[in-house]
């Protein structure tokens, strides 16, 4: 069913999630690496300009910013991340806040993991997801950026990479073409979120 924001607001951004609100609302989380297009992704969601962007207090970039939507969703805008460390596992690569929000957010129904269309799988993402996967926390794919490809380099990037990943898994995670640039992708994923928040969590 096609769901409509009605309305969007930041709610609070937090360094930890014991500062998060703890009312019920089923969460979808963003993360990706800087300049991956999150801040441009969530506004694009919410349709507001600059939502993302203006919620900004000094050092948020390693913050949770929580956004809700429609009073009854919640978006949380995750810290982003950058380079894995060297022999260090994801758990000590990744931000604490990352990973404890993503173990311990009894909120969270989905992780959207944004991923630069253009760029061929990486190492880190890689690695990122098979985390995911070992830890059981839901999650779906989201290519930004798709307006800097022609429809043939896109749909070989799509198939390149979804290859690469049916090596790990069998089958594969959710996954959303989208371009904040040309407004495409919204709906699907909209009507995505909109349908795992009437479920219960599993
Ligand atoms: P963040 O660091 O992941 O929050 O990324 P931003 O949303 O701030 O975007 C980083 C840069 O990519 C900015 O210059 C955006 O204008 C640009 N950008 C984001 N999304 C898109 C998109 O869908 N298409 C294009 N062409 N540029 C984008």
């Amino acid at each position: 069913m096609k769901f409509t924001v009605t309305s969007a607001e930041f709610v609070t951004g937090s360094p930890d999630i014991q500062h998060l609100p703890t009312d019920p609302h089923p969460e979808f989380a963003f993360i990706g690496r800087s300049n991956v297009g999150k801040s441009s992704l969530i506004n694009m969601l919410c349709a507001r300009k600059k939502l993302a962007h203006t919620s900004g207090t000094p050092g948020k970039t390693r913050m949770v910013n929580l956004f809700r939507i429609n009073n009854r969703i919640h978006l949380a805008d995750l810290p982003g991340y950058g380079f894995a460390k060297a022999g260090k596992s994801i758990r000590e690569s990744f931000e604490g806040v990352i990973t404890t929000y993503l173990l311990d957010r009894e909120q969270l129904r989905c992780l959207f993991v944004l991923i630069d269309v253009r760029l061929p799988l990486q190492a880190i993402d890689l690695e990122f997801m098979k985390w995911l996967g070992e830890k059981e926390i839901p999650f779906a794919i989201v290519f930004t950026k798709a307006d800097k490809l022609s429809r043939t380099e896109l749909e070989k990037n799509l198939k390149d990479y979804t290859a690469r990943l049916l090596r790990w898994w069998e089958d594969l995670p959710g996954i959303f073409i989208t371009s904040s640039l040309k407004q495409s992708g919204r709906e699907d994923l909209l009507n995505y979120i909109g349908e795992l928040a009437k479920t219960k969590k599993p």
